[in-house]
């Protein structure tokens, strides 16, 4: 096995290593899985204190406007924008990602209403598939679901919308951005990214793509259940319509009208009253990314993840790896594939290090390089090496509760 040593070395060379006190990860805890849950940073419980007690508690309905509770998601937004390489004044948080995908592919379908066909990918993830068949049904178009490697091929010009998650949430695979972006505005196209395995992890380039949505509590550790968020490019603000009118988009919400008006600009995919609670939590979540550059976060995570197939290759021969090889075609997550998958990842979970499955037989780890260590990819394959070598597998624990 790779000495130990070789990981204490990166990680006193690692450039991001004082963000990691920005978090509070439990002692002996190797926690690979804030691809999926970010862990709290140690500074986010006092400002939600802070905002029951004196915003909800004293100020009560003054902090709408006294507290910055109305101008909340878009503030979230513009913490966020510079990580997604946007304009501020582009991006709000609100709603799940899934009603954000629904939200902007509507709106993307509707900006090329005389074209029928959605397309999208096999790979990505189911509730996007659920939310984009909705959208084509409700909205009169076809879903063409395509492989991964195909949707250059595919699009065309019947192609109304492209619509694609960047990472796979399985295999790691990352798609091509640029390239694709370019290949459907070449064509016509309107181009929608889900960031959702991406930002907080990775630099982007979004430049020529219209919109873009993300999941506010992976890498962005915005809490469980953190609202989601949604780019449209600013060429769209005056033009993109939301499939649902509500209050918040209104150009004048408190005139009370009759009639729906949407006012101009990124509030305008917003529906209703945003939760305040998770909005103060993703908003203060992401101090911890202060002074933190998205290509620092890259390199890195390019680092872990290459160090982590090392190890997996030199140590852990049983495991087919199932992500890229190559760094620029994968993301920040390395998929692991055995037929053991479920049992192997309950023992290693009750060995403190935590990973999850994803169906039919992976064992995902996540490495989030804001606050990773690299010595933590040293103990996961230890652990795991001795799982394997001692066949600890077989007792592993029942599965408990509905969530893998
Ligand atoms: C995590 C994730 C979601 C989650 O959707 P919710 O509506 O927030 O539950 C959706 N899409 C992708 C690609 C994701 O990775």
């Amino acid at each position: 096995m790779i000495d130990r040593s070789h990981f204490e070395k990166l990680d006193q060379g690692d450039s991001l290593a004082f963000a990691r006190d920005r978090f509070r990860v439990p002692e002996g805890l190797v926690y690979l899985d804030g691809n999926s849950l970010g862990p709290l940073p140690t500074h986010v419980p006092g400002r939600l204190a802070q905002v029951a007690e004196v915003e909800w508690g004293q100020d009560l309905i003054r902090s709408w406007n006294a507290n910055g509770w109305w101008e909340l998601a878009r503030a979230v937004g513009d913490r966020l924008a510079p990580l997604i390489g946007v304009p501020a004044g582009s991006v709000i948080a609100g709603d799940t990602t899934t009603v954000a995908v629904y939200k902007a592919a509507a709106a993307a379908r509707r900006l090329r209403a005389d074209r029928a066909v959605i397309l999208t990918d096999s790979g990505n993830f189911p509730t996007d598939l659920y939310a984009l068949s909705s959208v084509a049904q409700q909205f009169d178009a076809i879903l063409k679901v395509v492989e991964p490697g195909e949707v250059l091929g595919a699009i065309g010009d019947h192609t109304a919308v492209v619509c694609l998650t960047h990472v796979d949430y399985r295999t790691g695979r990352r798609h091509d951005m640029a390239g694709i972006t370019r290949a459907a505005s070449a064509a016509g196209a309107v181009m929608v990214w889900d960031l959702s395995h991406s930002t907080g992890a990775m630099d982007l380039d979004l430049s020529g793509a219209d919109m873009a949505v993300g999941c506010g509590y992976k890498y962005l550790n915005g809490g469980p259940g953190a609202p989601a968020f949604t780019y449209v490019h600013e060429r769209h603000h005056e033009s993109f319509a939301n499939p649902i009118a509500g209050w918040w988009a209104h150009a004048e919400p408190f005139a009370m009208a009759p009639a729906f008006l949407a006012v101009n600009g990124i509030e305008r995919i917003q529906v209703g009253t945003q939760p305040i609670l998770s909005l103060a939590a993703f908003h203060s979540a992401l101090e911890a990314f202060d002074g933190v550059e998205p290509g620092d976060l890259r390199r890195k995570s390019e680092r872990l993840t290459s160090e982590f197939i090392d190890l997996v290759e030199a140590d852990l021969p049983e495991f087919e790896i199932v992500t890229p090889r190559n760094p620029d075609d994968r993301g920040s997550h390395v998929s692991l594939a055995h037929p053991e998958a479920n049992r192997i990842m309950r023992t290693l979970i009750a060995a403190d290090v935590i990973g999850d499955v994803r169906p039919p037989n992976l064992l995902r780890f996540g490495f989030a390089p804001l606050y990773q260590r690299f010595v933590d990819l040293w103990e996961a394959v230890d652990r795991l090496r001795h799982i394997m070598d001692n066949d600890h597998w077989r007792d592993a624990p029942d599965p408990r509760g509905a969530v893998t």
